[in-house]
């Protein structure tokens, strides 16, 4: 094979429990994620210009709002390729081509997510064969999210969001995202709801996943659901950007279920009973102030899959 594609999906947060700040800088957390059916696609191939003086991993990015993704050894994509290879024992090369649409900086995990489609594709293009196992032991070392992007479905994440288990559910949720202008840095976000709580006198108590949550998971009850969706970064998301108190409120007069900051924002998610009920939703959030776009997509769908 010359070229792989791997199709990966963005995440939503549905329960984000922060503990207190850890000495290491780091936080224990209880997070749940979904994988939702937005996608973003990476394709490997291999090098055709025979350039052997050029860069061994070389990355181009496309879509829309892409200026703030690095083409450069720091992309998330790039270091996946580069752990792999290292793990392999081997020097390889690979071009890389992400076609982005989960949002830049969002708080859906994008970058995380092309992490785990390069390795995918890298696995397939460079016939490695290293199973799934393998390939999350280098995801973890990446990123808290990248396992995530890898498995898909519904998990919880305990430690910092790496240590996952797989969680069964009882149906399709269906969701409205309202992207935001820009986007927000999640170590900026932490710091903010360190901050918030310092000033508060509040010592947060070590994470616990709602029971409520996972039995409206496990039932399919999406009401449930709704009213159980919490997200300990929303208070820090909404200072560094007071205009999404707008949007959650706008969702929210306007019948959705459940509405919440994803991670560390700005996106904003929105949970409805039915693919009809979110086309209409989307319809009223896009023009809300604040909002670029309002999107509809559903979950649980699978984490990063060969697509041709
Ligand atoms: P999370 O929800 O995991 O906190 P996020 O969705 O808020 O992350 P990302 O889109 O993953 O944010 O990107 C965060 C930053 O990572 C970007 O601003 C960018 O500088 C850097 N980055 C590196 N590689 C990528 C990539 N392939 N796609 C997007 N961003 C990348």
């Amino acid at each position: 094979m010359s070229a792989i594609t791997v199709r990966v999906p963005a995440k939503v947060n549905l329960q984000l429990a922060v503990g207190p700040l850890r000495e290491d800088g780091y936080h224990d957390l209880v997070n749940v994620f979904h994988a939702v059916s937005l996608f973003d696609e990476v394709t490997a191939a291999e090098p055709v210009d025979g350039d052997v003086a050029a860069a061994p991993l070389r990355v181009r990015v496309e879509g829309d709002h892409t200026g703030q993704v690095p083409v450069s050894d720091d992309n998330l994509a790039v270091r996946a390729a580069r752990a792999l290879a290292e793990r392999a024992g081997r020097s390889y090369r690979a071009d890389l081509l992400i076609r982005k649409s989960i949002p830049v900086a969002g708080g859906m995990a994008g970058g995380s997510a092309d992490a785990a489609a390069a390795l995918v594709a890298c696995n397939e293009l460079w016939g490695l064969g290293l199973p799934v196992e393998d390939l999350m032991e280098i995801a973890a070392d990446i990123g808290s999210d990248v396992p995530f992007a890898l498995l898909g479905g519904t998990a919880v994440g305990t430690g910092r969001g790496e240590r996952l288990a797989p969680l069964e559910t009882g149906g399709v949720f269906h969701w409205v995202f309202a992207l935001a202008d820009g986007g927000l840095s999640t170590p900026r976000v932490y710091g903010e709801c360190d901050r918030l709580r310092e000033e508060a006198g509040v010592t947060a108590p070590h994470p616990t996943a709602s029971e409520e949550l996972l039995a409206a998971l496990r039932e399919g009850d999406a009401k449930a659901l709704g009213q159980a969706l919490s997200n300990d970064l929303e208070p820090a998301a909404l200072s560094l950007r007071p205009s999404l108190v707008d949007t959650l409120a706008a969702g929210r007069e306007h019948g959705a279920l459940g509405a919440l900051v994803s991670g560390s924002g700005p996106t904003c998610a929105f949970l409805v009973e039915s693919a009809e009920r979110a086309a209409e939703l989307a319809a009223v959030i896009g023009d809300v102030d604040g909002c670029r776009s309002a999107i509809t997509a559903y979950g649980p769908v699978p984490g990063a899959t060969v697509a041709g």
